[in-house]
Parts: structure tokens; C-alpha cells; sequence
């Protein structure tokens, strides 16, 4: 067995295939399936994944292998198939899937280092060590060492690390622990005098213990000096070491323990089939509908909580912008250290530890964003994923997977339910259920039994033509005004996806757009500039309009800035708390803000999206939608969807307590269903007219779409390739399926790149795969050479 087959890391056509290497004598024993190696490639030393490992290979004169990268495999046999699953799916490379499954921090650009625990070493490691506790990869390589490394490494005795270079961020603690035995513990301490009582102390305490304590804690534990125990160290009684501590993000946190709530009726008529399901070790899928408040998550912690009893692992998604502390608190406050958390806000190096903790099996939980459901568990017990209808679960790169799909995939190998949890499901998800290819859990009566909150709308139209020209209504003015009497909170949301500041000339209409791309720049207050959100084109406002020299160029739309200065106005004596990407690009300032709100340091909290899920603070009994409407006029089959799930979370944040909840919804469109029927929080009869409407245009759940991007600088070239695709593509589809295009991508050129499109409708298309992928070769020369991009996406989200 020493031909291992590897998948290197060249994402091209050609090589996207394993390759064979030989295990060269001395590392037989060492590589194995999952590992990373270097190997030669042409003239080029690469890494790469070893796939397999096999007797003999086809290829004469094999090339060997020149190191391996890793001490134990980064993926284990589920995750390898699971890439080669990614790749056919996504159509992807097979080494982008596997990249994407690992966290950033193992890639080549860090510095590689063997650390060793407290553990004893064989006697030729400890020299290489040479008193230090971490040795340079680099540096036991060049001197042989790899086969007894990996032996102490099986055995958790030393550890490989990659650091960040040039920036020294491990954090260490000094440790101490016993040199000696029990028994030979307790004849020191027997033939101390006396008068060092304090050392008696110390010793009798790792009789007890055995184990290694931080130094710090253990001065203050037993109240002795450090220099007693130096004495001991010095003695030979005690050795000091320095511990790597992983980087906890949580670490000085304490969450206050919480037991499990006895389940409602409702509740455990719920829950029972996901007990089962676990119980049987079967997988099925589950839709636990329910609205906001209604216990979906004490029946997520309930079903891990018998996942764990099992000795099994559990992977919980939430949406990036809901991972806020109150949502870690919860799983922190009900499963302690078994819990790892996965977020975009931690840093490399805390991401890595995190992931670190789940591969070695130190804890059993892990709650995290969408990359999360790569976890390394080997023995998964449930996957659950809450407000499944979150597009973020949608990656838009490459691999463009979706979490949804990868956690069915799991859950089928490790025969675990999958359980998908909403107050407003996707189209495709409650489609499912209701033909019973998903099971149908639903949750009706929130917890309070609070019945949901009163919903308002305001037609915005009148309020101009009553001559009120401010971006807030007479109603919302009055309710707000209201509740800071009654010393009551408020929550404004503005919706600011599709919609943006820009400026225009009063005189001729002239806006400003982005000289790269065809889109209007947005306009920032806080340093004068305009910004192109595509391309990152960044110049000042102009004084004077470009086109007529006009002096009347003013900025139109809303953003929160613009927002708070209006409330300042009209509301002086408010104490405003605006939360957006500004105020919370800081780490941990999200929560800061949220503290000082939950804390009533202010009455009105405005924010984006950011603020639409995850709050549940009592006192807020108002909330006003700004603008409800702006992004129903998006170029996107899913608009009625997003704008009709957004309106019901923003609603669920009032009245979550005893005080009741009243919402104001401002709109130009009161007319449109989602927006009315957001007021009802009538999800069923939603549901039924926007299927209705996707029948009748041919989108999903009925067909299912796939979309090809083309774009290059050359607009004939742009146009006339995509015409090819389209037509090959036509040719090789069943006549059942829709083929559009060629056309204009809705926003038609980015980074002076023009684009356009070509979209496919089809509801059974064995071939497409193949078709697609037949595509991708063809075009390979030209994309690798002149710099055409061709991209598919296979169920988009964003179709701009
Ligand atoms: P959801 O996840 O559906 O929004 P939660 O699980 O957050 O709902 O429940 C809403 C509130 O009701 C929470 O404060 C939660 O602690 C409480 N709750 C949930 N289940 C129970 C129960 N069985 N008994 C008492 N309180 C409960
Ligand atoms: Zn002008
Ligand atoms: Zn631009």
C-alpha cells in the first residue's frame, strides 16, 4: 500500500482528478487518507489532498511524495466523499470543495508549528524540543522525526498548529503539575517538616488532583506565595509549563446554567417524532413551523440534549446576523463546554481553535454560521437549522452550495434527523412538507400565548398628498411619541437591501453612477463620498451637478444616518441607539449596543436588517417598518418571499412579553399580498398565492432554476459567447425545459466587466449536469487565457 492517490491544488479541468504518487519507504506509516501533502507537480512543489491510499497504480514511474502537511488527516472519510458530492452538485472542483470545508487557517500561508502538551515524551522528542514546548515543522522534518511525532500525535501527546505569521496571537498560561507519582507524593509530603506547611499544602493538593493546574489559579485556590511553589519546582517535586489556551471568544464569559423547560402539549407533540427519529437512528427530514416565540428553540436544545445522552454530536445553524450573544447564551447556558461556536466574527486563529475543539472531540455542539455544517463530527445525532429560509444559508461563491442540502446529505449518512425550524418557511421547504417529502411539525401558540401583534399599515401616498413630506408617518409619529411617555421601547427598521442614498439633480434628473459599473453610487454622509458598493469606487460629492451645472444636486433616499438626524428633529428629546454596519463594525459592539438598549439606556433602537431577528427584550411594544416595499422591485423571482418573510420577523419583535405589541408598517405598495398579508401574519394564504404565481411563471419549488453567468470587458465577446451557450445548451435539453437568454444581466456590467446571462427552467434534466460541466471544459482555454468568466449556479439566490 504506497501509491496514494492525491487531488492537488490546481483548480483547472484538466487536473481536477487524483493523481498518483508514491509514499516514499520512511513515510509509509505516516500518510494516510484525508492528510494533506506537498508533492511535486511539473516543476512546482503543491499541496494536496491524499484521496486514497492503494497497492499499485496504473502509471509507471511514479513520482513520490515530498512531505506530508499534516500529523493526523483534516478529512475524514464522510468529508471526502461528501467534497466529491459538493463538486458534482455545484460543479465545482473537487479541491475547492474540499478547501471550503476547512477553516482558513489551514492554509499554506501560516506557519506550521509541532506543539507538545504536558504529557512525557520519548527521550529523542524531548531533546528536539530541547525545553522549548513548540518545534518548527520545518525543522522535524529536515531531522527525521515524522514517524515518532506521529505516533506521540495519535496519542494526543503533540499537536500541530498553524499560526498567523508575523503576528503572535497564542495565548499561553503557566501550568503546573506533578513530576512524581501518587505514591511517591505522598512519602514527600510525609517527610516535610514541619514549618512548610504551605508546601504540605500544595503537594497534598495534586495527591489529590494529579493533574495539571494553572498556576494563577492554584496560588489563589490554595492561598499560598508563588515562591512556594517555586520551592517545589525547584525540588523537582512540581514542573512548570507553559499551556497553549485556546482563544475563546466566550472564555471570560459565564453563562448562567439552564435547565430543561417541561414541553407544553404542543411542544411535545412536536418533538416526539425528532425523539424517535434519533431514537431509531433514521434519518428524516422535519419542518418545525412555528412562529417567533412559539418554543422552537427549547425543543432544539431538548432534542440535542437526547442526541448527547446518546453520546452523539449535534450541528446547529443559525443565520450569520442572528448568531448575536443572546442566541450563544442559550445552547452556552444549557450545554456549557460541550459547545463550540462558528461565526465570521471571529478571528482565523479563534475560527481554528473552535474547529480544533470538534475534530479532537472535546465538545458536542457546535452553533455556528453556514460553513458550520462542515463540522468534523463523526458521529452526528441531528443537524438542525434554524429560520431555514435565511438566504445566507446560500454560499455565492464557489462552491455556490446550500447548507440545507448539505445537511440532508449528512443526516442520510449518519442516519440523524434533520430538523428545519421557521415562523415563514421557504417556498420550497413548506412545498415539500406539504407533499410529505419533509414532515410537518407545527408550533401555532407562542409561549405567552400573547396573540401576535397588531399590525398597522400606512399607505405613504396619502401621507404626500396630505402634504407630509417626512419619512415618518402622522401614525408612527403619534405612536412613538406615545410610548416615550409610557417609558415604553421602540424598534425602526429600515430596510435597506435594494435600496440605497444616491444623488440626483433636482434640475435635470442626472444621477451619479459608477464610471465601472452601471449602478447608481451610494451616498455616504459621514466623510462626503460617494461609494460604488460593487467595485469599491470611491469619489466626493459633487457641488455642482456634472450634466447642468446645476447647484440643486441633493441626495435622495434613506439610510439610517439620514434617519437618525430626521428622529433628532422631530423627536429631540428621544435617545436614539442606531445600529448598522458603521456603528457595529467593531468587534463586539453588536452587543455592546444591544446591552445598552436591553438596558433602557435608550428608547428608540433603528437599525437595518441586522436588527430584524433575535431580539427579544419585554419592553419593546412599537415597531415601525420605514419602508417596507424597497425591495419588492428587485429583478428576483423570490421578492414577494423576501419582503413578506422580513416584514413578519420585524413584526415578531413586538409584544414577545406580557405588554402588547403594535407594529406600523410604511409603504408605497400597501395593495401588494405580501405586504398585506405580512399584516395578517397569514403564512398559509401567502404561501397559496405565491405558489399559484410561481406555477404560472415557471419558478421554484415547480421548476427548478439554474443560472449562467457570462461576463468579460469585450461586450461583443460577452454577447456572442453566451449566445453560444444558450443555443448548445437549448440543443441538449429536453423540450420541456425553458432556456432564456441570451440577455443583460439586471445589473449589466460590474468592475467594467459587461455581463449577461442565460436561465434555465427544467424539472427533470439527468443530463444537465454533464451539460453543464461539457460547458465549462469547452470555454476552460479561453477563461484560463483571455479572462472570460463563465459561472453557473445551480439554484441561485441572487440573480443580479
Ligand atoms: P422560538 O425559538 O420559537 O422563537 P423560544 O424557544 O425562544 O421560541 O421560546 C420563546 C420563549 O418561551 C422563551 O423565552 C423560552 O424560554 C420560553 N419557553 C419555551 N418553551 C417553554 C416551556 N415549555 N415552558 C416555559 N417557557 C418556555
Ligand atoms: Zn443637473
Ligand atoms: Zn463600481
Amino acid at each position: 500500500m504506497n501509491v496514494a492517490r492525491v487531488i492537488v491544488d490546481i483548480p483547472a479541468k484538466q487536473i481536477d482528478k487524483p493523481f498518483d504518487y508514491l509514499i516514499p519507504k520512511e513515510l509509509e506509516s505516516v500518510i494516510t487518507k484525508g492528510m494533506r501533502v506537498v508533492v511535486p507537480f511539473g516543476p512546482r512543489k503543491i499541496q494536496g489532498f491524499v484521496t486514497d491510499i492503494q497497492a499499485e497504480s496504473s502509471f509507471k514511474q511514479l513520482k513520490e511524495i515530498i512531505e506530508p502537511m499534516d500529523l493526523n488527516p483534516v478529512l475524514n472519510d464522510e468529508l471526502l466523499s461528501l467534497g466529491d458530492w459538493l463538486s458534482d452538485e455545484t460543479l465545482c472542483y473537487k479541491i475547492s470543495a474540499y478547501q471550503v470545508m476547512l477553516p482558513a487557517a489551514l492554509k499554506a500561508k501560516y506557519e506550521k508549528l509541532i506543539v507538545r502538551g504536558t504529557k512525557q515524551l520519548p527521550e529523542e522528542l524531548d531533546a528536539l524540543f530541547s525545553g522549548k514546548d513548540t518545534l518548527q515543522w520545518d525543522e522535524a522534518v529536515k531531522r527525521g522525526y515524522l514517524n515518532v511525532l506521529q505516533k506521540e500525535a495519535a496519542k494526543g501527546h503533540v499537536e500541530v498548529i498553524y499560526r498567523v505569521k508575523a503576528k503572535v496571537n497564542k495565548k499561553k498560561l503557566k501550568h503546573v503539575a506533578p513530576m512524581l507519582t501518587k505514591e511517591e507524593l505522598v512519602k514527600v509530603s510525609n517527610l516535610l517538616p514541619p514549618q512548610a506547611s504551605k508546601q504540605k499544602q500544595v503537594i497534598d493538593f495534586f495527591i489529590q488532583a494529579t493533574q495539571s493546574i494553572e498556576l494563577r489559579q492554584l496560588i489563589e485556590k490554595l492561598h499560598v506565595s508563588s515562591a512556594t511553589v517555586k520551592g517545589l519546582v525547584e525540588k523537582g517535586v512540581l514542573v512548570e509549563k507553559n499551556v497553549e489556551v485556546y482563544r475563546d471568544p466566550y472564555e471570560n464569559r459565564e453563562f448562567e446554567k439552564t435547565e430543561a423547560l417541561s414541553l407544553t402539549d404542543q411542544q411535545k407533540k412536536a418533538i416526539a417524532p425528532i425523539l424517535t427519529s434519533i431514537e431509531e437512528v433514521k434519518h428524516e427530514t422535519f419542518l418545525l413551523y412555528g412562529v417567533t416565540g412559539s418554543g422552537k428553540t427549547e425543543v432544539y436544545l431538548q432534542s440535542i440534549q437526547r442526541v448527547i445522552e446518546k453520546g452523539k454530536e449535534a450541528i446547529v445553524l443559525v443565520p450569520e446576523i442572528s448568531l448575536t450573544p443572546q442566541m450563544v447564551k442559550r445552547f452556552k447556558g444549557r450545554f456549557g463546554n460541550e459547545v463550540a461556536v462558528l461565526h465570521s466574527g471571529l478571528s482565523a486563529g479563534e475560527k481554528y481553535d473552535e474547529w480544533r475543539k470538534i475534530q479532537r472531540k472535546e465538545v458536542k455542539v457546535v452553533v455556528g454560521a453556514r460553513s458550520a455544517i462542515f463540522a468534523p463530527f463523526e458521529n452526528l445525532g441531528i443537524i438542525i437549522i434554524d429560520e431555514e429560509h435565511e438566504t445566507s444559508y446560500k454560499q455565492e461563491e464557489n462552491p455556490r452550495y446550500h447548507a440545507r442540502d448539505v445537511a440532508i446529505k449528512r443526516g442520510k449518512t449518519h442516519h440523524c434527523p434533520v430538523v428545519l425550524g421557521s415562523a415563514t418557511p421557504s417556498l420550497e421547504t413548506f412545498a415539500r412538507a406539504q407533499k410529505g417529502v419533509y414532515s410537518l411539525l407545527p408550533l401555532s401558540i407562542r409561549m405567552n400565548n400573547q396573540a401576535l401583534p397588531k399590525v398597522d399599515i400606512v399607505d405613504m401616498r396619502e401621507e404626500l398628498r396630505d402634504g407630509n413630506r417626512s419619512m415618518f408617518s402622522k401614525l408612527l409619529l403619534e405612536k412613538i411619541n406615545d410610548r416615550l411617555e409610557k417609558k415604553e421601547q421602540i424598534v425602526l427598521f429600515l430596510n435597506k437591501r435594494g435600496h440605497s442614498s444616491f444623488v440626483m439633480c433636482r434640475d435635470c434628473g442626472y444621477v451619479m453612477n459608477c464610471p465601472n459599473c452601471d449602478i447608481s453610487l451610494t451616498y455616504h454622509r459621514f466623510n462626503q463620498q460617494m461609494k460604488c458598493h460593487y467595485c469599491g469606487y470611491e469619489t466626493l460629492v459633487p457641488k455642482q451637478c456634472p450634466d447642468c451645472r446645476s447647484e440643486h444636486i441633493r441626495y435622495f433616499g434613506t439610510g439610517t444616518q439620514k434617519v437618525e438626524e430626521e428622529l433628532g428633529k422631530v423627536i429631540p428629546h428621544a435617545k436614539v441607539i442606531r445600529m448598522d454596519v458603521d456603528t457595529t463594525s467593531k468587534k463586539g459592539s453588536h452587543e455592546r449596543l444591544l446591552n445598552d438598549f436591553q438596558e433602557g439606556k435608550a428608547d428608540i433602537l433603528l437599525g437595518t436588517q441586522m436588527i430584524a431577528k433575535g431580539l427579544d427584550f419585554p419592553n419593546i411594544t412599537l415597531v415601525g417598518v420605514l419602508s417596507a416595499d424597497t425591495m419588492l422591485h428587485l429583478p428576483d423571482f423570490r421578492s414577494s418571499e423576501k419582503t413578506f418573510q422580513l416584514l413578519t420577523q420585524v413584526s415578531g419583535r413586538a409584544g414577545r412579553h406580557e405588554k402588547e405589541g403594535e407594529v406600523v408598517i410604511q409603504t408605497y405598495t400597501p395593495e401588494h399580498y405580501s405586504v398585506d398579508l405580512a399584516r395578517e401574519q397569514d403564512y398559509n394564504e401567502f404561501f397559496q398565492k405565491e405558489m399559484l404565481i410561481r406555477k404560472t411563471h415557471k419558478y421554484p419549488p415547480y421548476y427548478y432554476v439554474c443560472l449562467i453567468t457570462i461576463n468579460h470587458e469585450d461586450l461583443l465577446k460577452v454577447v456572442s459567447t453566451t449566445e453560444k451557450i444558450t443555443n448548445y445548451v437549448k440543443s441538449r435539453l429536453s423540450n420541456e425545459s425553458i432556456v432564456l437568454g441570451p440577455v443583460s444581466s439586471p445589473i449589466p456590467r460590474i468592475k467594467n466587466r459587461y455581463r449577461y446571462q442565460c436561465l434555465i427552467k427544467y424539472k427533470r434534466e439527468p443530463e444537465l449536469g454533464k451539460v453543464l460541466k461539457t460547458v465549462l471544459d469547452h470555454y476552460q482555454q479561453e477563461t484560463a487565457s483571455n479572462g472570460l468568466q463563465i459561472s453557473v449556479d445551480v439554484n441561485p439566490f441572487i440573480l443580479m
